[in-house]
């Protein structure tokens, strides 16, 4: 069963290599992980005070009965082309955390639908989960790894999963790595990165500045570029957040 927390679009990726592409994004329920260090905080529909990241909609369960639930590829496919305007747009997949539908056949079959038609498919991913990649249609997958570093507040043996982001880089040569950072947060997430890339193939590297305001992203924007210029990675904006402070469903 494929659970959906929103479908929507067109607007344009606000983030990654793909910044400012018109694309359709499908918002996955559930994750693998809690980020409880991004202090994002809220209520569950039961009124338990609880803390996370922005996308708590879509990553805790508690809002489950929120989600569509989709019992087939093509059921969900109908919808995503509600959206798609008459030009080619890229289909991002994000969450939540999307590879936890990995082995869903009718995941499966959802993403090769869109492959097959020619469309650029993204998954936005923690890239912490076991996946196998034997299909040769899934090289065409771009996989945006935001591998999740210590100011989440996850364990290292949780966020960091060395066997699938070689995997993944070694199977899709065009995937890179996006790491959130804040001005207070630079040298230890140098350190962090560091000892990340060691241990994996060569990849790209994107720096985007921590904030779910646009003000937020002001703060810590000339930071993270001064930081990423001196470190030799890419900065990447969080455009979205600049121009919709974080509302969902653009
Ligand atoms: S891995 Fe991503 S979606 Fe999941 S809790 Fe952390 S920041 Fe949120």
């Amino acid at each position: 069963m494929l659970e959906v927390n929103e479908i929507f679009g067109p607007t344009i990726q606000g983030e990654g290599k793909k910044v400012g592409t018109p694309s359709v994004f499908v918002r996955f329920g559930k994750c693998n992980m809690t980020c409880a260090g991004f202090e994002v905080e809220y209520e569950t529909p039961s009124g338990i005070k609880k803390c996370s990241c922005d996308s708590f909609h879509a990553s805790d369960i508690a809002f489950r009965d929120e989600w569509q639930k989709y019992d087939t590829a093509e059921k969900l496919i109908d919808e995503v082309n509600k959206l798609i305007p008459n030009y080619k747009v890229d289909i991002v997949l994000t969450g939540g955390e999307p590879l936890l539908y990995w082995k869903d056949s009718e995941f499966q079959k959802f993403m090769k639908h869109y492959i097959d038609a020619g469309y650029q498919l993204t998954i936005e991913t923690n890239g912490s989960i076991n996946i196998d990649l034997d299909e040769e249609w899934q090289k065409k997958i771009l996989f945006s790894m935001s591998v999740k570093l210590s100011n989440s507040g996850e364990s290292l043996e949780k966020r960091v999963n060395v066997r699938t982001l070689t995997n993944i880089i070694n199977f899709v040569k065009e995937s890179y790595l996006k790491f959130v950072v804040s001005s207070d947060f630079l040298s230890q997430a140098s350190l962090e990165i560091e000892k990340i890339l060691t241990q994996i193939p060569p990849c790209e590297v994107y720096l985007m500045p921590l904030g779910d305001t646009a003000e937020m992203i002001d703060k810590n924007s000339l930071s993270v570029i001064e930081f990423a210029i001196k470190k030799g990675f890419k900065y990447s904006d969080r455009l979205h957040i600049r121009v919709w402070n974080n509302k969902r469903g653009v």
